[in-house]
């Protein structure tokens, strides 16, 4: 049975054979996720070959996502790899990075650190595990006391809350690791700690200056992002519902209705959106999800989110396909519901045909004629892949495939809904277009001979025109 909601994987120590990627892709794997926080760049780039050699052996497309690690603070090493913070002892913190940190002065790799934050706030390390109150500021020295000790270790996480960063959106590592992903001809870039639209267009603005057309997916874990998520998803090809940072970074109570809102809202405005962190977190050691993981997948698709994402569980876990397996699963029996789909429920269609906008107004009508005829597709021709994004965010319950000429929006369109995307060259009048899109559909499986096909494309074809045709059409 089709699913509809995709999956990315995030690869690590667990996942990185070739075995163990093959067996992903087979599990069910969409898109995977490089997670630059980790790895280096030569295990990075085997690790796109072995994808790409994988996906071709088993006949899939698999879409590449670079996850930059952004302006993400993080602990210095420390002596001896790790030691204990007590309740209620003073700890000084600086960005001195000369040296080892230790149970009384920690070093931070934030230069910005004693002009950004304020008395009385609070310092967030190792996913909110160690927590410090800040006492006193003395020039480049914060003082703070511990309120919630642990063991610390080596390059923890460090979350300010309510601190609005000043550092730049990317770091030198980040240009670094960027020009890798460029030479890996990566499909989709996401940015991490994206506080307001600039640094998405920031971004940009680099992947432009290298002739590099990837995809930016802003990842929002940082409530100044959520307060601007409109702007943000304006310039942003897609959003991430990062709900690891966010629990940390804002009430962890609060995440649920934002994860809700954000989707509406990609939904709204046709751009993927990826709902990510701990979905089956305990698959990281067990073979089977928890009850609440379960219902935490299904509330994912029924909100409308385009993908889903697994971090530990397939990057370090103990059954990378298992839960790869698991979550498919999921997802198919979850979408058997249709009624409960968002786009039936919430009054999409109506808030969408208001805007006039002839590419969409093509889009939804070709969603209805589809349904209407009893067409077994819908096939867009998209250069740059939009029209398949109009299409889908209405949730159609009919096939959608799209075509375009160009393989970068082929790897792109990997994390939107429900969508096929295959490369043909374009022809030069509508019906050599039908014929191609039959002979596609046809040569893969996905129609028979007296089906209907719904077809949609810009006149005239060679002009890549905006979309302004919808076409009915039989196969024979
Ligand atoms: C998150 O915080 O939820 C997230 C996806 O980011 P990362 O895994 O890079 O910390």
């Amino acid at each position: 049975m089709r699913r509809y909601t995709k999956i990315i994987s995030t690869l690590g120590p667990a996942s990185a054979s070739r075995d163990a990627i093959a067996a992903l892709i087979e599990a069910g794997t969409d898109v995977v996720r490089l997670n630059f926080s980790h790895g280096l760049h030569d295990q990075h780039r085997r690790s796109v070959r072995i994808v790409r050699e994988e996906a071709a052996k088993q006949g899939r497309q698999v879409t590449i996502l670079q996850d930059l690690q952004g302006p993400r603070i993080r602990i210095g090493e420390v002596e001896n790899g790790a030691v204990t913070l007590k309740n209620g002892r003073g700890v000084v913190l600086s960005a001195n990075r000369g040296i080892k940190s230790t149970a009384k002065h920690i070093t931070i790799s934030y230069d910005a650190l004693h002009d950004d934050v304020t008395l009385g706030g609070t310092v967030l390390i190792d996913d909110g595990q160690l927590e410090l109150v800040i006492e006193r500021i003395e020039g480049r020295r914060i003082h703070a006391r511990v309120v919630a000790g642990g063991v610390l270790r080596s390059r923890k996480g460090v979350n300010l809350p309510r601190v609005r960063t000043t550092g730049p959106a990317l770091t030198t590592k980040d240009l670094q690791d960027l020009a890798v992903g460029i030479e890996l001809g990566v499909n989709l870039v996401a940015l991490s700690f994206v506080r307001t639209e600039m640094d998405v267009v920031h971004l940009r603005k680099q992947l432009r200056k290298a002739g590099h057309r990837a995809s930016i997916i802003a990842k929002i874990e940082k409530p100044e992002a959520v307060d601007c998520i409109d702007q943000i998803l304006a310039v942003s090809d897609g959003i991430m519902v990062a709900r690891g940072d966010l629990g940390i970074e804002m009430s962890i109570s609060r995440v649920p209705t934002v994860q809700k809102e954000i989707i509406h809202k990609c939904l709204v405005a046709g751009k993927p959106v990826i709902t990510a962190t701990q979905m089956l977190d305990s698959m990281v050691g067990s073979r089977v999800p928890t009850r609440a993981e379960a219902s935490d997948v299904a509330n994912a698709v029924l909100d409308g989110t385009d993908c889903v994402m697994l971090s530990g569980e397939t990057a370090i876990g103990r059954h990378p396909a298992e839960v790869v397996r698991a979550m498919s699963e999921i997802i198919r029996v979850t979408e058997r519901h249709w009624h409960m789909m968002p786009s039936a429920k919430r009054g999409l269609p109506d808030a969408l045909s208001k805007t006039g906008d002839i590419t969409e107004s093509v889009s939804f009508a070709a969603c209805d004629l589809a349904a209407h005829v009893g067409a077994v597709a819908i096939a867009c021709l998209t250069a740059s892949g939009t029209t398949a994004c109009a299409i889908a965010r209405h949730r159609p319950r009919i096939p959608l495939y799209a075509f375009t000429d160009n393989l970068g929006v082929v790897g792109q369109l990997g994390v939107l809904w429900g969508t096929k995307c295959f490369a043909i060259p374009f022809q030069n009048d509508t019906d050599a277009g039908v014929q191609v899109v039959h002979r596609e559909l046809t040569k893969r499986g996905l129609v028979r001979e007296g089906d209907i096909v719904v077809i949609t494309a810009g006149m005239p074809l060679p002009r890549k025109a905006q979309t302004n045709m919808v076409h009915v059409s039989r196969v024979d």
